[in-house]
């Protein structure tokens, strides 16, 4: 019989290990395992984490622009590809990386599995090239950490439970996957790898003073990443948000710490010694050029025309983002109504407001590619007043002219003319005092 106290030992013992091995899920971009050379040093990684005590799930995007490349490739064959077998093709792209991690894993000592993202449990809705996840059963995937492999995911992909077709989940998807398995698995933490050293208050190539932002509140991302910060999809975020899951935002070409993306507001509020720091009034600008404005000349100005417009647009599938009507011009009965929308879906929706045209009775439709959008963000702006004075002063000082303006709680964003919105982002940015002493790293490839 063993002694009490040795019993006692082993039991702290253990406690201990329980309490530090934590369940890592790693996602690395198609930037980050871009070469042989890029899934050497991935690899490198992932392996100290499990080496540090931790259970590892890598989720893996295609290699660089690999997913572009096939794209074009399809093109090259023809200009309809049915989506069933588009998903066949681009979901090819990750199993080349996934594969290739887990060799170069096994070549440096510790053990992996691959896993496409139907065998890892990736259940989605049957939209070829957007579909969503309605479930994960990742039970693969924990008993190959239980027999203590790292497991790899490709991302991307998953697969409708009844007919068992592939499906994607549409650009930039991996962040999405990483983050599901993360809360499918109870992981503690979910980290998103890329090329910079993080979430910054405005993209670094853009503003090279930026600085990166060590917690932001998951509403705040959301807003940043709907606003056309690229770092984020922004699905991951919703996800990452409705399931609790912390996100940590960093590099892979450095061991700096990165963002923290934390589900609740109050976890960004950082204690120092019993003294509970107030999170900053703004946390970042962003900008966004792929969007069009649409304007509607001469609309009546009675009930239902707008709700008529609206309805036009949502059927041709366009996303609608900022909306302004003028008030009617004196005496005439008629207005403007100005709407953006990305510039993918301008044809589509010009297409079926002209079909529209006599039934609606508006005079005519202008549309500009040549259009940026620019918001400012911060979750402090709903307790501080003068913020909207000192965007607009900025704005104007920097001789900027205004083409459209819209709202929520926690962010301001104005439409301008495409060629001054780098200026634009600068003058704000400086306004609101958020550039740093020194210069942004940008390790490469595009921030994705
Ligand atoms: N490879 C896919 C894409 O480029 C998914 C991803 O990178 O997240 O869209
Ligand atoms: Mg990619």
């Amino acid at each position: 019989m063993s002694l009490p106290t040795t019993d006692v030992k082993t039991e702290d013992l253990s406690a201990q290990t329980a309490k530090t091995k934590q369940l890592i899920v790693q996602k690395f971009g198609g930037s980050s395992v871009s070469d042989a050379e890029g899934i050497k040093r991935v690899a490198r990684r992932v392996v100290d984490a499990q080496k540090a005590g931790n259970e590892v799930v890598v989720v893996v995007s295609a290699m660089g622009d690999t997913t572009d490349e096939l794209l074009d490739l399809a093109a090259q064959v023809t200009d309809s590809a049915p989506a069933r077998e588009m998903d066949m093709l681009l979901s090819a792209g990750e199993r080349i990386s996934m594969a290739l991690l887990a060799m170069a894993i096994n070549k440096f000592g510790a053990s992996a599995q691959s896993f496409t993202g139907s065998q890892a449990g990736m259940i989605t809705d049957g939209i070829h090239g957007k579909a969503r996840i309605i479930d994960v059963d990742p039970h693969r995937i924990r008993t190959a950490l239980d027999k203590g492999h790292i497991a790899i995911v490709a991302g991307f992909q998953g697969m409708t439970r009844s007919t068992r077709e592939i499906t994607t989940l549409g650009r930039g998807g991996s962040d999405t996957t990483a983050v599901a398995l993360a809360a499918a698995l109870e992981a503690d933490v979910c980290e998103i790898y890329t090329d910079v050293d993080g979430i910054y208050t405005a993209d670094p190539r853009v503003v090279s003073t930026a600085t990166k932002i060590d917690r932001i509140s998951s509403e705040e991302m959301l807003e940043l990443a709907a606003s056309g910060a690229k770092i984020l999809h922004l699905r991951c975020v919703e996800y990452a948000r409705r399931f609790g899951v912390p996100l940590h935002v960093r590099s892979s070409f450095s061991q700096n710490e990165g963002t923290w993306v934390l589900p609740s507001a109050d976890d960004k509020i950082t204690i120092q010694e019993g003294v509970a720091l107030e999170q900053p009034i703004i946390s970042g600008v962003a900008h966004d050029r792929s969007e069009a404005k649409v304007t509607v000349v001469g609309v009546p100005d009675i009930p239902g025309k707008a709700a008529a417009i609206f309805q036009v647009i949502a059927k041709a599938h366009s996303n609608i983002d900022m909306i302004v009507q003028n008030v009617s011009t004196h005496g005439t009965g008629r207005t403007d109504i100005s709407f953006t929308l990305p510039i993918v879906e301008g044809a589509d929706a010009l297409t079926a407001l002209r079909a529209a045209q006599p039934e609606i009775g508006f005079e005519s439709i202008e549309y500009n590619e040549n259009v940026g959008k620019l918001s400012l963000i911060g979750a402090g702006m709903r307790s501080h007043p003068g913020v909207s004075a000192t965007f607009f002063k900025a704005l104007s000082d920097a001789g900027i002219n205004i083409n459209m303006i819209s709202t929520s709680e926690i962010r301001i964003s104005v439409v301008t003319h495409a060629d001054l919105l780098d200026d634009a982002v600068r003058a704000i940015h400086k306004a609101f005092e958020l550039d740093g002493e020194s210069e942004a790293t940008v390790y490469g490839g595009t921030g994705r």
